[in-house]
């Protein structure tokens, strides 16, 4: 079978020339396809919807195209003119959005034609005159032209934000003495310098080993100061901006505040339902958190008591890493440094394509000769597997880049980027994985990450079949985009599945023992976990529904309500909380999915996670719908009922 060919990236040196013609080119159809749509619109409702998604589908993945190379092309003004790009994407999205004439042509189709249309292009209709309508399609000329400055202003405010939050790196120092307790191969990355000292900077694989390993608690601290830090002071003014114009944007498209404008189109569906939700979630996880901080206060007291001359009350976060590794160790015998010899970074690699293409019967094809954006990068092309046929002969679905360790410039942080939206006989979709672990031993958190964000990846291809752009792959609501990948997590913490993958330099599999007790530690902490993402949900929804005018102060009172840990003098979490500008007041929607993630793993046989009845079921009835059903449904259609609370409370006092 045909399906359409890849994208064909450009070389290095040609990339900067390469994206601004690809942008000025787009853009300029883009222009005319509207142009058309407008002065002379096809006969039929259906033709006008296709007319329209076909202008999505260009627009949308230009705008993907150039997210993911801003993040990731080694060429600084690669990034920059993608930056560009991005900006110019925004503007026209907005502006056709706003465009009246556009509007007319959909909110006038005769009703006899939208009548007929089927239940998925009569979804897509709604769908459309809904995102007119939140764009204030339907407002005045002064107020149309207002939404433009502030959407303009914001896209400008969201990419200065992230950007000072990606190339803020901090270094500390400390001296190989300082560095007892770290593991030998992070010594070895780590040279000692001229003067002595090693250069320890706030990227993940620097930073992350030190806060859970270095005994010396004053590096660990300087570490973790240096990572709250980054950021500040810039961004400061950066997100009061950001949260002043957000306001006025949900207030001139007729919301009440910007959290009931976000919340409007997704799962939660209102905005006082998130502080409600949080407030469930930090109920009900108030007891596990209490005796579980116990825990590791009696064992931070026991290193520290006879030095402070007394008891202290709360652990610090940046000892938390520390002692919660050390209870691990000597509750649970769970030694990371031993778990971590188990995670060789080319088996895990490996085993995640075996344990998803099982799962989901897929098949990954390596593309030896597609042109990337760094040699780091590997491509494979995704097929249905087949017992029977040959690779050749069966379907491509899909086009995956893993590009998973840091670099200079490169995003900072793990996830999956768009680099084409999938649509049956348009389009291949086409996604890729950008994170920062290392290139020998992984943590076996890293290994969990991997696979979470491997299940964005295939959410975006599977559910990139469909015949709508609108509704390909992850073009879910919100809120439940995370449960797939949180679901997928689970394959990472199995012992029979681990086993596969996960040997240490002799080949020994890691023993089930061993996961079992990993797995005992890992609940270790889960009501502290709950509490610490509730303190960062809680910022995310308050931050914009009052924006304060001293984020500093109102960050500090949160923390006091919700967070584990006290507020460490001095620093400013939120300036590089990179959330506030994707997510902006949902943060809520990471334990909003858990909660799915953990009611749709409950029709999973813990036995046989391989089922290939429900594997099958969910590829097909969740994953592979993209967006043509609301969450609620695909869950229902998945579960056979409605999503409930009952395995996540039940998970988090088990
Ligand atoms: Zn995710």
């Amino acid at each position: 079978m045909t399906t359409p060919p890849p994208l064909a990236l450009p070389e290095t040196e040609a990339a900067e020339a390469w994206i601004k013609d690809r942008t000025s080119q787009t853009l300029t159809h883009v222009r005319e396809l509207a142009e058309r749509l407008r002065t002379a619109p096809p006969a039929t409702a259906l033709e006008v919807l296709e007319a329209w998604d076909e202008l999505s589908l260009e627009l949308g993945s230009l705008g993907g195209l150039a997210g993911l190379l801003a993040n990731v092309h080694p060429v600084e003004a690669v990034r920059t003119a993608c930056e560009d790009t991005e900006v110019e994407v925004d503007r026209l999205r907005t502006e056709l959005t706003q465009d009246r004439a556009l509007y007319n042509v959909f909110a006038e189709l005769p009703a006899e034609q939208t009548d007929a249309l089927d239940p998925l292009a009569k979804r897509l209709l709604e769908k459309t005159l809904q995102d007119f309508t939140r764009a204030g399609v339907d407002r005045d000329d002064a107020t149309r032209a207002r939404l433009t400055e502030i959407n303009e202003r914001l896209t400008e405010l969201n990419l200065e934000f992230s950007r000072v939050s990606r190339d803020d790196v901090r270094i500390t120092t400390a001296t190989p003495e300082q560095l007892d307790g770290m593991p030998a191969d992070w010594l070895e990355a780590h040279p000692v310098s001229d003067k002595g000292l090693v250069e320890i900077t706030t990227d993940y694989p620097d930073a992350l080993p030190v806060r859970m390993f270095a005994k010396d608690p004053s590096v660990r601290h300087a570490v973790t100061v240096a990572g709250l830090e980054r950021g500040w002071p810039h961004n400061d003014e950066v997100l009061k901006e950001m949260f002043a114009l957000r306001h006025e944007l949900a207030d001139l498209v007729g919301y009440e505040d910007w959290p009931a404008f976000d919340a409007a189109v997704k799962m939660i569906g209102d905005g006082p339902a998130i502080p409600e939700f949080i407030d469930k979630i930090a109920g009900a996880s108030e007891g596990r958190m209490k005796r579980d901080l116990e825990v590791l206060l009696d064992r931070y007291n026991r290193d520290t008591g006879p030095i402070s001359g007394g008891r202290a009350s709360a652990v610090s976060s940046a000892d938390a890493l520390y002692y919660e590794e050390l209870v691990r160790q000597e509750k649970y015998d769970v030694d990371s440094q031993v778990v971590r010899t188990f995670f060789d970074f080319a088996k895990v690699h490996q085993g995640l394509l075996d344990v998803t293409g099982r799962l989901f019967g897929l098949h990954y094809e390596p593309v030896s000769d597609a042109v990337t954006w760094h040699e780091d990068v590997s491509v494979f092309d995704v097929y249905r597997a087949s017992e029977v046929e040959p690779v050749e002969t069966t379907e491509r679905l899909g086009r995956i880049y893993l590009d998973l360790h840091p670099r200079e410039g490169k995003y900072k942080h793990a996830a999956q980027f768009d680099l084409a939206t999938g649509v049956k006989g348009r389009q291949l979709p086409e996604g890729v994985l950008v994170c920062n672990f290392s290139r020998g031993l992984m943590e076996h958190d890293h290994v969990v990450t991997l696979f979470h964000e491997f299940g964005h990846l295939i959410h975006h291809v599977l559910g990139g079949q469909g015949e709508w752009a609108r509704f390909s792959g992850v073009a879910t609501e919100w809120d439940f985009v995370e449960a797939p990948s949180q679901m997928l997590e689970e394959w990472a913490w199995d012992a029979d599945v681990l086993r596969t993958f996960a040997t240490d330099a002799a080949g020994e599999p890691i023993p089930a023992d061993l996961v079992a007790r990993m797995r005992a530690a890992d609940d270790f902490g889960k009501g502290y976990h709950a509490r610490q993402q509730m303190f960062y949900a809680a910022i995310s929804y308050w931050f914009h529904k009052e924006q304060p005018d001293d984020l500093t102060k109102r960050l500090q009172e949160l923390q006091a309500a919700y967070s584990p840990y006290p507020y460490i003098e001095g620093t400013h979490f939120f300036a590089n909380f990179g959330h506030l500008g994707g997510y902006s007041s949902a943060y809520y929607t990471y334990m909003w999915s858990l909660v799915i993630a953990k009611d749709l793993f409950s029709a999973f046989d813990r036995d046989n996670l391989f089922d290939p009845e429900v594997a099958g079921r969910y590829r097909d009835l969740v994953l592979a719908r993209g967006g043509e059903k609301d969450a609620a449904d695909l869950v229902a259609d998945f579960l056979g009922r409605p999503y409930s609370f009952e395995a996540y409370a039940a998970w988090l006092v088990s």
